[in-house]
Order: structure tokens, then sequence, then C-alpha cells
């Protein structure tokens, strides 16, 4: 059954063998007896017993094995939640928080939001009743400046330790200083088989408990000569893994929704074109915006005759056990976050993963039965230009958001804070600058008033500011709108390929003069007025779900505005207002035009204009960005133009007004022009 072309074929050759133990198959039961088939489930009475015996365990184990989803239930069950005491457990991502919540309410039969619930940045899926509470690593910091002891929790779950997620590692600081004095207060940090002795050592040599994991052989294969186009190849393998495979569902690894939706539409569009000389392949995508019933359907069974395909982040590389995956799929990238505190800029870019991702991935083959996984890279790639492991995050992010935090729980003495991995000094350094520029520190390094009601808005600091200052401009209904459209970033317009041009032109309708952010917020306001439609959103080429989400965070920070003392008010259409109230947020990332392209203006980066942006022709000469991103260049996203002047007014203690000066228009000096004619 070969219905692909030869060239649209990839060829792999076959690597090592990874030994794995065997275990006995897995049949479809009640869902008691799919909790007693896991792994960690012959340990249960062990692990609550090592538990009880120490205030702090470390728990090792293969994904899969039921760490998540059963040890909060076993404390429960145990009575850790007797007294209204309620049990943590933080997981790095969103969609895993929500995922396995559901999951766990529906093995114990009770409504999500009542005894299990979750909660994550702008969603809390919690109530009075809520003890087992499965919670982003970020929600759980933030729960530190209600409750600095977590008084309310008894057991304390750190999952997906391994991760490294700039989030967990300022936990492990924190919840290490609160374990001190909270004796009865147990601490479990959950890692797959990674890294497990450092968190023994960091936790004053904690005990580590291992569960045993179960993993079938994997056969690795790679590409002979790399792969110019990876996505194209990852389309054209897919198709020749479902054509020339045995029965087995298959995962690939991508590196974000884009590509992801990039992916399925392309494989969908193929399959659909060989009709019915295929099989039947779902196509399913899996990413952090997912609206959370699409993400419930990468867990139903695949029906008989027919194979799925699941396109993912490298959330499932951990953090989801997808069932029924026998072939894996790995281009061996991901979207990494990298910071340059010389220049103050955060990157988001495509860079290849590390091994230990690499094998992390290739393990997800082997969970039923033995598996196959393709890398689309060679052997030598994986050899000699793959890193060990990834670095941690708190190494390669900008920490303003963290420093302001730890500040508003007192903690001063950043420099010594208990890190498991220090960040570099220098990035440390920048973010106190930028918060002191920002006017969250005092030259103390103290926290000010606005500082502290910075922290309480759970967004980056430069969105907080951007908040506040909408009182001083009369203009917060349209910055809430601007800071709502772009937490939901990047995914507001609709693209389809074979409707590009409509789309495209319909983009371009909500256009409006000064940029960007006035185009989100013009997108918002039509959507509004149409009564929040999905019709409109239809015939508008845009995304009603990321609609519906910035509809939530919208009304969220409106909630929040009367703690930060910000009034609800309108520009009424004065945009100028709007502009200056963003650029109080984010005149450090501004840039200029000048002979040979945009510079940043203090560190003097060559940077580009999205062209995706609407100020992509216009080219103004000053302008503000929302973000940076490397992909082919150094991109900025969200651009705003802006009159040098305002940076004056929103920060004269940042910029000077030589450092403003244009010098396109300045006249030649007269000193240097009476030399001339001296000389003459
Ligand atoms: P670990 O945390 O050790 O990786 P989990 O507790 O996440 O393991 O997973 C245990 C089992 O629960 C796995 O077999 C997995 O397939 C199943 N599971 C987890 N989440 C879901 C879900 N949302 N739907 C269906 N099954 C799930
Ligand atoms: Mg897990």
């Amino acid at each position: 059954q070969l219905v692909l072309e030869e060239e649209e074929t990839i060829e792999f050759v076959r690597a090592t063998q990874l030994q794995g133990n065997e275990v006995s198959r897995r049949t479809k039961e009640s869902v008691q007896a799919v909790r007693r088939s896991l792994p960690v489930f012959p340990f249960r009475e062990e692990l609550l017993a090592a538990i009880a015996d120490h205030q702090v365990l470390i728990i090792e184990g293969e994904t899969g094995s039921g760490k998540t989803t059963q040890i909060p239930q076993y404390l429960f069950e145990e009575g850790y939640t007797k007294k209204g005491m309620k049990i943590a457990c933080t997981q790095p991502r969103r969609v895993a928080a929500m995922s396995v919540a559901a999951r766990v309410a529906r093995e114990m039969g009770v409504k999500l939001g009542n005894e299990v619930g979750y909660s994550i940045r702008f969603e809390d899926c919690t109530s009075e009743r809520t003890v087992l509470r499965y919670m982003t690593d970020g929600m759980l910091l933030r729960e530190f400046l209600s409750e600095p002891d977590l008084a309310s929790y008894s057991v304390v779950m750190v999952d997906e330790a391994h991760e490294r997620t700039l989030h967990t590692d300022i936990l492990f600081g924190l919840i290490k200083d609160v374990a001190r004095f909270r004796p009865e207060l147990k601490v479990l940090v959950a890692s797959a088989t990674l890294d497990t002795a450092r968190f023994s050592t960091f936790f004053d040599d904690a005990p580590v408990f291992r569960i045993p994991g179960r993993r079938f052989p994997v056969d690795i294969f790679y590409t002979k000569a790399p792969e110019a186009d990876y996505l194209e190849a990852c389309v054209v393998s897919v198709l020749q893994i479902h054509v020339t495979q045995p029965p087995g569902d298959i995962l690939v690894f991508l590196t974000g929704q884009e590509e992801i939706e990039a992916a399925c539409e392309m494989l969908q569009d193929r399959c659909r074109r060989l009709g019915s000389k295929i099989r039947e392949l779902l196509v399913l995508p899996i990413y952090a915006n997912l609206p959370s019933d699409m993400q419930a359907r990468i867990f139903q069974p695949t029906p008989p005759g027919a194979r799925k395909v699941v396109v993912a982040t490298n959330i499932a590389e951990t953090s989801l056990t997808i069932e029924g995956i026998i072939y894996v799929l790995d281009p061996g990238f991901c979207k990494q976050k990298s910071y340059n505190p010389r220049t103050g800029m955060e990157s988001l870019t495509v860079t290849p993963c590390s091994k230990a991702s690499a094998n992390q991935r290739a393990g997800r083959a082997g969970r039923v039965a033995a598996g196959k996984c393709f890398r689309l890279y060679t052997a030598w790639a994986y050899q000699h230009e793959l890193e060990e492991t990834t670095v941690p995050e708190i190494q390669r992010t900008s920490l303003g958001n963290v420093v302001l935090l730890l500040k508003s729980l007192g903690i001063h003495d950043l420099m010594h804070f208990d890190f498991l991995d220090p960040p570099p000094y220098e990035t440390l350094l920048l973010a106190l600058e930028q918060l002191y520029a920002l006017g969250a520190l005092n030259h103390l390094g103290e926290l000010t008033t606005s500082g502290r009601k910075m922290a309480e808005l759970p967004v980056d600091p430069m969105l907080s500011k951007m908040i506040l200052a909408s009182e001083k401009y009369s203009c917060s209904e349209e910055i809430l709108t601007v800071a709502a459209m772009l937490s939901v970033n990047n995914s507001i317009f609709y693209r389809p390929k074979d409707k590009v041009v409509h789309a495209d032109n319909a983009r371009v309708n909500f256009f409006l003069p000064g940029g960007d952010h006035l185009v989100l917020l013009n997108v918002y306001t039509q959507w509004a007025e149409s009564g929040y439609s999905s019709q409109w959103c239809y015939e508008n080429f845009v995304q009603f779900r990321s609609m519906r989400r910035a509809r939530d965070v919208r009304e969220q920070l409106e909630g929040l505005l009367e703690r930060v003392e910000v009034g609800l008010s309108s520009c009424q259409g004065d945009y100028i207002r709007v502009r200056k109230a963003i650029t109080a947020g984010y005149f450090y990332h501004t840039a200029r035009l000048t002979r040979s392209g945009y510079r940043t203006v203090k560190q003097q980066q060559t940077v580009f204009i999205h062209p995706n942006s609407s100020l992509f022709e216009e080219q103004p000469r000053w302008l503000l960005y929302h973000e940076l991103v490397l992909t082919t260049k150094e991109f900025m996203r969200q651009v705003l133009e802006i009159e040098s002047s305002w940076l004056l007014e929103v920060a004269p203690h940042y910029y000077k007004a030589k450092e403003l000066e244009d010098p396109h228009s300045k006249k030649m000096p007269k000193k240097i022009g009476k030399t001339r004619e001296e000389l003459g």
C-alpha cells in the first residue's frame, strides 16, 4: 500500500535500541482498575509511609506512572485534607493544570471546581470546598502574597520539577524557608527521571523515592541528511508513517501554536487529496491556548481502523500522557526564551532542544508497546549539536516580575536568596534598575507605593505600569482592553490557507493610524459592539476563542482596578492619551529609525518591524514594541508609533533630551560651518 511518491518520502536510518521493562497489556476497565494498574499503585503504602516520616520527599518516576493524578488522591484518602487543609500541586503549564484536574475530578467522581479544582492566571476554577488544588507554579507563587506561610496547605507538591521553570525555581527557595518554621507542612518535589540528586541536595539531602518505570523498547531512527524545512519534513513523515507502519498513534513535537496549526492544516489538506487511498487520519493539535473541549479530544480513544496524530508543543514531553502513542516524530526544536542582560533584550527563539528533551520525547513512544521514534535530524547532530540538558529558565529570562514579587514578600537581599541555580548577577541588577525606572522601587531598592500596586496585578511590570498610568491619562477602559488583547497574544487573527486574501483584507480593515495596539483596541471594540458575537468573528477572520479569553482577562483586570486605585474612564477617541499611557509602561522598549534601519534607543541594537504589523510599510521614526521575537531576524511584535517628546514626559529620569534628538533633522552645528568657511 504505497501511495506516496518517491520524492514525498524521507529516508530514516535506525539507531540503537533503548531497553525497557516488560509489562502486561493494559485493558480497559473501570476507573479504579485503571488507577490500580498505574506504576505508582504498588508503592502506595510505602510512599505514604515515607511522606509521613519525612518533611521533604523527592519523588522520581517515569512520565505516566501516576505521580500527578494519583499522589494527591492518596494524600486525600489518607486524611491530609482534614480540618479544611488543602493540597497544592503545581504544574509549569496551564494546559496541564486544567487537564489533570479534570481527570482527577472524574476519577474521584466529583464536579470539577468542587473538591478538585485548578487555578491558573486569569482563571480560577476552585471554590471554598476545593481541597485538591492543581495550579500553575506562578499561581502558587502569588499565593505567598496573601498567605506568606501557606498556612492553609498541609501538602505542597512541586510537580514537573525537572522543567526548572523560573517560577518553580523561585518556589523552591520560598518553600524551603516556609518548611523550616512549619514542621507539619509536607513538601513533595516530583520529577521525571532527571536531576533528582540536585533537588535532594538543595533540600538538605531529602530522601529520593523512586517509582520504577515501565518502558517498552523504542527504536530510534535518524534522517541521513539534515532537513531544510522541518515543517514540510514533518508532514511528509507523518503520512509516510501512516501508510507504511502498523497501527498505533503518532505524536509530533512542534514549537508553538502557529506552527502546529500550519502543520495540522497541511496534513488535513493532503489527507483530503489522497482521499480514500489512505485510511482515516485524525489530526489533533494541543498547545497552551487551545480551548479545553478541544484539549479533551486528544485523550479520546482512536476509533478502530483509524489512526490519530497528535501535534503538540513540548507539553506532551512529560506533562501530559496520551495513551496509545507508538510513533514519535521529533524535529528536535523547541521555543525558548533567551535574555541578554547586557542589552535587556528578551527574545523567544526556536532552538534545538536538549538531549534530555529528545530522550523524553522518544520515551513517549514506548508506554503501551514497543515504539519507534523518528528524529528529523542526523545521528551526528544528536551527538554533537544538542546540549545535554536545557539551561534553567532563571538563567535566560528577565527577572522584573519575580524581583517585584520577592520584594513585596519582604525579601530584600536578593543576592543571597536561596537559589537552586542563581541567575546571572547582571540580570538581577538590570531587573532592579528597570523596576527603579518604572518607579516600583526607590533609590534604596525599597518597594514604593506604586510598586506595591504593580505587584497586585498578575501581569508583567511594564504592563502593570501601563495600567497604572491609564489613571493619569484617563483612559483605563481602553488600556484594559489593550492589556487583555496583548495577553492573548498573536492568536487574534485567523488566516486559513484557502482564504489568505480575504483574511488579510479583513485584518487591514482594522488598521488605525498609530499602530498595532490601537488595532487590537479597534478589533475588541467592534466585537463588543457586535454583542460579543461569534458570527462577527467568523465574518471578520477573528478567532472567537481568543476574543472570549481576552474578554475574561479584561474582566479580571477590571476587577483589580479598585485595589490599585485606578478609576474607570474612557479617552473618548483621543488615542494620543492611550498611546502615552502605553509609552509610560513600555519606554524601555523603544526603537528609532536610522539610516540603517531600526535601532533600539538605549542599546543601539538592530531590530525590525514584524511583517504582520500594521506599521510594516509606514516605518515611523519612533516607536515602541511589546515584544521582540527572534526568528530569521530580531522582529518587534506589536509596535506603536510614538513621539520622542513623550519619552521625556513619561520617563524624564530615564531619558535625556539629548539622546532623543533626531540626527536627520539636526542642522550642522554653526561652529563647524564657520570653520569650513574659514578654511574655504
Ligand atoms: P505522571 O504524572 O507520573 O506523568 P499522570 O498521573 O499524569 O502520570 O498519568 C497517569 C495516567 O493517567 C496516565 O496513564 C494517563 O494517560 C492518565 N491521564 C492523565 N491525564 C489524563 C486525562 N486528562 N485524560 C485521560 N487520561 C489521563
Ligand atoms: Mg505528571
